[in-house]
Order: C-alpha cells, then sequence, then structure tokens
C-alpha cells in the first residue's frame, strides 16, 4: 500500500531533510517540533561545515565520502542564497605528525580524484589567503550552510505541516495506524513515522537500545579583524575556523560527555583559541580578545559513531524469540512504517540528508542511494541483534525492504 500520510518527530535537520525526502514524493507529513521553531537544538548553530572526514578505503570513510556528495549535490539544488551557503572549500590541515601521515594516505589512495588535492603550506597559503604552517587536504567543493536557513528552506514545502511546540512523548500501533502522543492525548496518526529527535529517541516509551550519548559542544563567535577577513577558506585542525560571516567567524568546537550545560562555558573558548593556536598562531594573535559570543548544543552519537538509520524491528519481540544467527533479515519481527534517523554525531549537515533519501527510498520502495553493506551498518537494530550474540545477523542487515543494488560511492 502506498503511504500517504507520515509523521516525523523532531524539527532538526534529520527531520528536516527527512520530511523533505517524504514531501518530494508527494506524501503528506506533519513534522513535529518540541521548540517554538525549528532547528532550534544541535541544528541551530550559526554556520555547519560540509566535508568528509577521511582515512582510506574503510567503511567509515566510504559513507562520509557518500554522504558529503550527496549533500553537497542536494543543497545546490535548493536555491539558497550565497548568505546561507557557500562552497568555499576546506583545508585539512597535517598539524602533527599523525594528521600528516592521514592526509598523505589519504592523498595517495585517492590521487585520481577531481574533488581533493593535496597541497604544501604554500599552495595551502595560498588558497586560503593567509599564511599556514602545513601541508594539507584540499577539498574544493566543501562547503558551510547556515543550518537554519537550511532547515526552514527544508521544512516550507507544500506537502509538511509544521506543528512547533509540540512535545511527541509515545508511541502507539493500532491496526496498521501509528498513534503519536503528548501528555497521553493522542494528536497526529499516520500510517509511517520517522523518530528524528536525536538524544530524545529514547523517551519515546520504546524499549530501543539505541546506545547513543549526548555530546556537548561550544562554538566561539569571534570579531574579524582586517587580516582574518581575507580568510577565504574553511580551515580544519582538531577544531575549526569559517571565513568571516557578517564580520563574524565561526570558530569551534569543543566535546564534553560530563558538562550537561547549556549555559556558555569560557573555558570552552579558551579551548576553542587554543584550536585557533594550532590552525594559524597570526590568527589566534589577532583574534584571541575578539570572542562576541558563542552557542552550546548536544551532539547525539552512537557507539559506533555511524547514524541509527532505517526500520525499526519489535525490540521485545526480538528478545523473547531471538531468532537463530541465520535467519534472513526478513524473518526479523520489523514495525513496518517505524523509522529512525539519528546519531549524526559531528556532521549531521553531511550525512542526515543522505539517511532521510535511504529511509524514502525504503518507504517508497525505490532503489536506495547506498549499496546494502553500508546501509546494514547504518541499521537501527544493529546494538540489540549484537548484545543478543547475533553480530554476524547485524552485519547483514540493510533494512527489510533493501534490493541490493550497488551504486557508487563518490560523485
Ligand atoms: C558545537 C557543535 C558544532 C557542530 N558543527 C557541525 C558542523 O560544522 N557540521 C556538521 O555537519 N555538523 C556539525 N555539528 C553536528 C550537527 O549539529 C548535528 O549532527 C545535527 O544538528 C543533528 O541534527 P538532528 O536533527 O539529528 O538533531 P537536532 O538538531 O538536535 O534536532 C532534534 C530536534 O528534535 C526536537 N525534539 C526532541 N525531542 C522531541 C520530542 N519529544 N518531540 C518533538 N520534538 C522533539 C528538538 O527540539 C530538536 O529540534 C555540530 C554540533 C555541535 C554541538
Amino acid at each position: 500500500m502506498r503511504t500517504k500520510m507520515a509523521i516525523v518527530i523532531g524539527g532538526g535537520i534529520a527531520g528536516c531533510s527527512s520530511a523533505y525526502a517524504l514531501a518530494q514524493r508527494g506524501i503528506q507529513v506533519t513534522l513535529l517540533e518540541r521548540r517554538a521553531s525549528i532547528a532550534s537544538e544541535a541544528s541551530g548553530n550559526p554556520q555547519a561545515m560540509l566535508y568528509p572526514r577521511l582515512s582510506g578505503d574503510d567503511t567509515a570513510s566510504q559513507f562520509s565520502l557518500a554522504s558529503y556528495h550527496y549533500s553537497l549535490n542536494f543543497f545546490k539544488t535548493l536555491d539558497l542564497l550565497p548568505a546561507d551557503f557557500n562552497v568555499c572549500g576546506m583545508l585539512q590541515l597535517g598539524f602533527n605528525t599523525r594528521e600528516l601521515a592521514r592526509i598523505q594516505k589519504v592523498a595517495a589512495y585517492f590521487a585520481s580524484a577531481d574533488w581533493l588535492n593535496y597541497v604544501t603550506a604554500d599552495q595551502a597559503s595560498a588558497l586560503a589567503g593567509i599564511a599556514l604552517a602545513h601541508d594539507a587536504l584540499y577539498f574544493p567543493q566543501a562547503a558551510w550552510v547556515n543550518p537554519q536557513s537550511l532547515c526552514l528552506r527544508l521544512a516550507r514545502h507544500k506537502n509538511i505541516l509544521i506543528k512547533t511546540l509540540t512535545n511527541a512523548n509515545k508511541l502507539l500501533k493500532n491496526n496498521d495506524v501509528f498513534e503519536v502522543y503528548s501528555n497521553d492525548q493522542c494528536i497526529e496518526k499516520a500510517d509511517v513515522v520517522i523518530i528524528a529527535n536525536a538524544n530524545e529517541a529514547q523517551n519515546m516509551g520504546l524499549d530501543l537500545n539505541l546506545r547513543t550519548q549526548s555530546i556537548r559542544g561550544q562554538v566561539s563567535l569571534v570579531n574579524a579583524s582586517a587580516r582574518s577577513s581575507a580568510l577565504n577558506t574553511i580551515i580544519c585542525s582538531d577544531g575549526y575556523l569559517c571565513p568571516a560571516q557578517q564580520t563574524q567567524h565561526c570558530l569551534g568546537a569543543t566535546f564534553s560527555t560530563e558538562n550537561t550545560d547549556i549555559a556558555i562555558d569560557v573555558l570552552d573558548h579558551q579551548a576553542n583559541l587554543a584550536r585557533l593556536k594550532v590552525l594559524s598562531m597570526t590568527l589566534y594573535d589577532d583574534l584571541k580578545d575578539q570572542i562576541s559570543g558563542g552557542r552550546v548544543s548536544f551532539r547525539c552519537t552512537s557507539a559506533d559513531y555511524f547514524p541509527l538509520a532505517g526500520e525499526l524491528c519489535d525490540s521485545a519481540a526480538l528478545k523473547s524469540k531471538p531468532p537463530r544467527h541465520n535467519a534472513q533479515a526478513a524473518s526479523l519481527p520489523w514495525i513496518k512504517g517505524l523509522y529512525l534517523n539519528i546519531a549524526h554525531g559531528s556532521r549531521g549537515f553531511t550525512s542526515a540528508p543522505l539517511c532521510a533519501e535511504l529511509l524514502a527510498c525504503f518507504i517508497c520502495d525505490e532503489t536506495p542511494p547506498l549499496p546494502d553493506a553500508l546501509a546494514g551498518l547504518l541499521n537501527p537494530n544493529r546494538f540489540l541483534l549484537r548484545k543478543l550474540g547475533l553480530k554476524r545477523l547485524a552485519k547483514t542487515l540493510a533494512t527489510s525492504a533493501t534490493t541490493g543494488m550497488t551504486p557508487p560511492i563518490s560523485g
């Protein structure tokens, strides 16, 4: 039966891109967001970088690359304003022995790629418009995007109804119809639900075994100097500095699993300045007293750093009657129509749109945009299956609906 109505829970990049992917296919979507506006949590930073993090031909690099090319191409179709989407390129600096070895390995592995160049420190300086001390990997098509503008652009669709100030905290399935509840009141019904509310997914009254972790991050906003205004590209080490947007740079970012405070922490500003020192001593000298603000939000990361994207199984049924390890994926107790799109960690603006497209393909029975092997790594049931001792089955999972095509992973 063709899906007509869907509910997406969570109005960050994962929810907005999921809603958009379904709306583009003619499905009526209700997007539920607990805050007063969408993109108010992790997807509300002033700028988000789009770049891949590669180490060679491992599956994490394959997924990172597939997501990067997908997002860049997708965002180009959205007619975003130049002030909201800037393909300015990125330099990943070989700032210590380990990173230098990594970028050299990656450059050798992708030697024939036209989307990546190894550049010397002099070449990197010429590209950046400021002096840099390290050789670098140059991604000419890397970009930054304004997260709120992007999410609004995706959610303002004739087939999407946005309901803000709506905290969806319970889900039931009755006669093939999902009922979404807020404070014990049924507020929406549909035949498909995508849960895209990041760290809150585990509080939906479903026994999901997601193994996600909340990781606090703070970006610092820095007033540009005459010299730093010349920065043309994103520069990246273990932190990053974006070209100035309206006379301010975005400098990031910290990571903490212990600190759960939403308030700005001056120590985090100092930690970001320490990252700037590594990027460029000259820019550090210019900008060290120029922090004008910042923003704190919380990433949602899975135990293996891959997103959780796919159809969910009934965990109670799995636990009470675990399948044999040679069982076929199709025989698992899938909850038809219930999907997850969460755990995008530090790179949701590259990974979430591809995951959204993957889910839309599953829902509409279309050829998925990722090979089975990669889609399987995203399967949201993998941690539960591993816990039940079904590692091999977890590995072979894609979803109940995958068909097994193998498209190229790079564009
Ligand atoms: C400091 C920092 C810097 C970052 N820099 C980058 C970067 O440069 N590039 C990049 O790609 N990524 C970056 N990230 C990561 C990126 O921000 C996240 O991966 C991405 O925003 C996750 O999107 P999401 O939609 O999964 O989650 P969120 O944006 O958190 O969205 C979840 C939404 O669900 C809503 N919600 C929660 N519970 C409910 C409920 N019960 N009912 C209704 N709504 C609910 C929330 O209010 C929220 O709006 C950064 C993150 C941090 C913290």
